[in-house]
């Protein structure tokens, strides 16, 4: 028996029979064609293309009712890498001038280009080069006759099997994902949170693990294993003893499951009947109905630039508009927080306009990101703008800036507020809704100058996602100084604490909507510092809630000052489980 650790994407804990999917990459065969047959081995890359390009389109076609909305979406990007125009020249290219077999050149084009993505500084991006390999992976599938093994064999062995199976493998595609239908569970070497298949997994809410590194090296086929989705933590082999303990915990997690959906329409208030809105934050206009179902109070954080990756032609301004009106009417009167683009120097965004040249600058997360590219494309910013002032007419809309860090900033984006406001108003005879504007404050100099934001604008939203990387000088994508990626750091305490304090002086509304928000050791500690509002992933929600009802925040507010002055993070963390346990 011995346990792997990775990143969990959620969906509780099961147990079941391992099932190794191999990645056709690694015993991929290589050899010089002759200049004679080189057609030939055009021909034979050609057919393996439209295999897939079918097997894909028949998966699409075939998609059950009750897939998860994602999925069309991400068919649609495997099938859009298939027909990359660049990446097929360059491989018939490599066959033709350099007599590469067609897997060899095929493979090594997709590796080239699945490099350029992993140059990307925002983490989705970087695992775009993922889905450039997994669309890799199904034709070296094609090209060895075994394309549609996958479904058979794991049809096969779970009519073998009564007991779950978990997929273990390097890496899964979203498409082959969609075929295991009979999955119990997904263990995965590669990736992070952002990853497409982590995307789907969530929203498939089937347990899953994400970032093993060389985890399918160590299980075995059929192996007994226990997987965690939410600790992250696989147990390959467990003994009887393991065995009773996690199937006791399943068996709890059933039960916390049934009592937290009661908690669905219990009023969010402390014990002294504070009221604390609760939040969801969503990447995709389909997710509001998820938060609905959590009882939330409406969507505090939409992350926009999810609308624009994976595109070669930007969404214009009614198709934003359509995403943002549906959201707003399927949160049936509840507010809906709409932040602005956050996407740095990408592929996605500079297609088709200038820039798309510009190199990727050696520290992206310190660049062109987020409002400072918003305000660099003005016609791009004012489009969004427009859209979004449109979807208020459905229902309440508060427009979100992240990453201020001046005061100047501010009052760009107000003016262009205003700009795209007179252009709508031209024809209208009736005059569009107010659209309350928020700052997100996730750099140190934005929350030591919190109250100057907060003046300024009509609410302020504390990502401390981006505040821990940026006062810690941490990348939250860089695997090795994860351990030092601490959110009970004096300092961001401090930081959170002050902006907290700041927005409170001017009167303005302040919520949390980083992973803080959803995370249970930070709960009674926000609460005592006075905030009033948090934002987070739905599937936390209710956890969260449960925690709030049995907090009481006047007897928490002296408790967290005493704690707030105290810079040892042993000692802090110590008063923090004290905290939590009173
Ligand atoms: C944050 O930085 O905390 C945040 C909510 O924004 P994102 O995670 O999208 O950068
Ligand atoms: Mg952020």
């Amino acid at each position: 028996m011995f346990s792997l650790h990775g990143t969990g994407i959620g969906g509780g804990i099961i147990v079941g029979r391992a099932v190794l999917l191999e990645s056709h990459r690694a015993d991929m065969p290589r050899y010089r064609v002759d200049a004679a047959v080189r057609s030939d081995e055009l021909g034979r890359l050609e057919r393996a293309i439209d295999a897939v390009r079918n097997e894909l389109s028949m998966l699409a076609e075939s998609l059950p009712a009750e897939a998860p909305a994602e999925a069309q979406a991400l068919l649609q990007v495997h099938a859009l890498i298939l027909d990359d125009p660049t990446l097929i020249e360059q491989a018939r290219a490599a066959i033709t001038a350099k007599g590469q077999n067609a897997e060899w050149a095929f493979a090594s084009q997709a590796e080239h280009l699945a490099e350029q993505f992993e140059q990307f500084e925002d983490p989705y991006l970087r695992e775009r080069g993922r889905d450039v390999m997994q669309v890799a992976d199904r034709v070296l599938k094609s090209l060895s006759g075994s394309g549609q093994a996958l479904a058979a064999r794991a049809a096969a062995r779970s009519a073998a099997h009564e007991v779950p199976l978990i997929f273990v493998a390097e890496d899964i595609s979203p498409a082959d994902m969609l075929q295991l239908k009979r999955a119990g569970g997904f263990a995965i070497d590669l990736g992070g949170t952002a990853s497409h298949t982590a995307i789907l997994a969530r929203s498939m809410n089937v347990p899953a693990v994400v970032g093993l590194d060389i985890g399918s090296r160590m299980v075995r086929d059929d192996d007994w294993l226990v997987l965690d989705g939410e600790s992250g933590v696989i147990i390959v082999a467990p003994d009887e003893s393991v065995l009773q303990e996690y199937r006791h915990r399943m068996a709890l997690d059933a039960i916390e499951r049934k009592q937290l959906e009661r908690l669905v329409h219990v009023p969010s208030a402390t014990l002294d009947r504070v009221a604390i809105e609760l939040h969801a934050n969503i990447e995709l206009p389909s997710e509001a109905s998820g938060a609905l179902e959590s009882g939330a109070a409406g969507i505090g954080l939409f992350r926009t630039e999810f609308l624009f990756m994976n595109r070669e032609v930007l969404p214009d301004e009614d198709e934003q508009y359509e995403a943002y009106a549906q959201t707003v009417i399927a949160m049936k009167g509840r507010p809906v927080t709409i932040r602005t683009i956050d996407a740095g120097a990408d592929k996605a965004l500079d297609t088709g306009h200038e820039g798309a040249e510009s190199a990727v600058p050696p520290n992206p997360a310190l660049g062109r990101r987020a409002i400072r590219f918003s305000l660099a494309e003005p016609d791009i910013f004012l489009q969004q703008l427009r859209a979004i002032l449109r979807a208020a007419e459905h229902g309440p809309v508060r427009l979100l800036i992240p990453m201020l860090a001046h005061g100047h900033e501010v009052d760009q984006t107000l003016r262009l507020i205003a700009q795209a406001r007179s252009q709508l108003s031209e024809g209208r005879s009736r005059e569009l809704p107010p659209v309350p504007v928020g700052g997100m404050i996730e750099v140190p100099a934005a929350a030591i100058t919190a109250g100057l934001f907060a003046r300024r604008l009509d609410f302020l939203s504390i990502g401390t996602n981006d505040l821990i990387q940026y006062t810690l000088a941490i990348d939250r994508a860089d695997h090795s100084v994860a351990t030092l990626y601490d959110p009970f750091h004096p300092a961001v305490l401090q930081l959170v604490a002050q902006t907290i304090r700041a927005a409170e002086r001017a009167g303005k509304p302040v919520a949390v909507c980083g992973e803080m928000a959803g995370d249970l050791d930070a709960t009674a500690l926000l609460l005592g510092m006075g905030l009033r509002s948090f934002s987070m992933h739905p599937a936390s929600l209710l956890r969260i809630k449960r925690e709030i009802l049995r907090c009481d925040a006047s007897r928490l507010k002296p408790r967290v000052s005493r704690l707030l002055n105290t810079d040892d993070p042993v000692r802090l963390r110590a008063a923090l489980r004290r905290l939590r346990a009173d």
